[in-house]
């Protein structure tokens, strides 16, 4: 018999349909891959063309980063065995975040093992109960429990809105704060969406406040040297924190902050994760370390060009089968997420299993991920996909959207 504490967790709302989705075989959830992640990848015994990964450069299977990873093993072993404070910093880290402060032109950096805790660790560290930060309402989640680390007042503004984000920096001088942050994604991992740096960065400045900015998904993808959406809006002198993670274009798991060495040294004795975690183990250092470099390479800028092709393509196929996926990204801005709107929790789970036995798998979100009724799939594009398979998944993602449209019978 479980403990009450456990039949609460049971009768979780969430844990209830999830519970009833796993029943029905009809979960997109936990579903299990059984090969390495590429433009198409094995879905339960199934080759289906994968629109549902962060791997945005195609790096995940690339020779050079398994062979970095592999020989990192031989050398390393599987193990860090420690925190990086104590007996698990090795030279693949040091190495790593030079690198980093290499390409991004900064004093230094500090890699975690996820990019979650980058942002829990760093968040908890910078600020406190006598600090305002002020965050837009979709920045992810790791930034949102930082906050609640932190235990700091927080006010919240309205998506990319930089009206909403003077009122709220207004509000949070009101209260006398001790410092105040400003916290954003630059590109959203939901919606797509690019945030209107130029114009955060200026309200940050006339309002003295600090700024944050996690780029976990624009890595690699903007700026003349692919460092991300920062570079790209020329907002990189107003930035006094950059976070991003591995987990997405550079093709492993783990996260980094860099900036000056004031700030990476602080966090290098202060951060909880990094004091209390065990550092990440050799193979997603060197294959971070090996995607890094490849990204900083001509190859690098091929690939980076090869998925805002295929970004716009998708879009474009969509577009032509009479799906509006949002006012978009043309031109200079793009997105390698488009998100389709569904609508309906349980019609977007139906459209992404009908996708599924068509062979194509989609990332789906639904409530409380995105707002009621705002349920979408997530549509990913990498560089390594190749015309037919987007033109064959927009064709099915139409077909099935108009099976499933709520005017129709089934
Ligand atoms: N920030 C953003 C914007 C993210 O989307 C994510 C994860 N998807 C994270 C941070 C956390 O990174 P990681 O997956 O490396 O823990």
């Amino acid at each position: 018999m479980n403990h009450p504490l456990i039949d609460r967790l049971a009768a979780d709302e969430r844990v209830q349909i999830f519970s009833s989705l796993q029943d029905s075989g009809q979960s997109p959830y936990y579903r299990t891959m059984t090969s390495s992640t590429g433009a198409t990848s094995n879905v339960e015994g199934v080759d289906r063309i994968m629109l549902g990964s962060n791997n945005y450069l195609g790096l995940a299977r690339h020779p050079e980063v398994i062979e970095a990873t592999t020989e990192a093993v031989r050398r390393f072993g599987s193990a860090s065995t420690g925190s990086r404070l104590l007996n698990g910093t090795m030279s693949l880290h040091e190495e790593l975040e030079a690198e980093i402060a290499d390409w991004f032109g900064t004093d230094d950096a500090l890699c975690f093992s996820t990019g979650y805790q980058t942002n829990l660790g760093t968040l908890g560290a910078l600020v406190g109960p006598r600090d305002a930060v002020v965050i837009d309402e979709y920045a992810h989640a790791s930034l949102r429990d930082g906050l609640r680390m932190a235990q700091t007042s927080v006010l919240t503004f309205r998506h990319n809105d930089l009206d909403a984000l003077e009122e709220a920096l207004v509000a949070a001088r009101g209260g006398s704060p001790d410092q105040v942050l400003v916290v954003v994604d630059s590109l959203y991992s939901m919606e797509g969406s690019l945030a209107p740096l130029a114009g955060i960065a200026d309200l940050a400045r006339e309002f003295g406040a600090a700024l944050m900015v996690d780029e976990a998904h624009a890595m690699g993808l903007y700026g003349p040297t692919r460092r991300g959406w920062v570079e790209e809006t020329g907002t990189v002198d107003a930035v006094d924190v950059t976070m991003a993670s591995f987990s997405k274009s550079s093709a492993s798991c783990g996260g980094f902050i860099t900036g000056s060495s004031e700030l990476v040294t602080g966090l290098r004795v202060t951060a909880r994760p990094m004091i209390f975690s065990t550092s990440s183990v050799p193979a997603a250092t060197a294959s971070s370390l090996a995607s890094i470099k490849l990204m900083r390479t001509d190859e690098g800028a091929a690939r980076t060009e090869a998925v805002r092709l295929n970004s716009l393509l998708l879009r474009s196929e969509l577009g032509q089968n009479g799906i509006d996926c949002g006012s978009g990204h043309s031109g200079a801005f793009w997105s390698p997420i488009v998100p389709v709107p569904i609508g309906d929790d349980f019609r977007a789970v139906h459209v992404w299993n009908l996708l599924l036995e068509r062979g194509v798998y989609t990332g789906v979100a639904v409530h409380p991920a995105v707002p009621a009724t705002g349920a979408i799939l997530r549509l990913c594009v990498t560089a390594d996909h190749t015309e037919e398979q987007l033109v064959t998944a927009a064709r099915a993602i139409a077909d099935v959207l108009a099976l499933t449209r709520p005017d129709t019978a089934l």
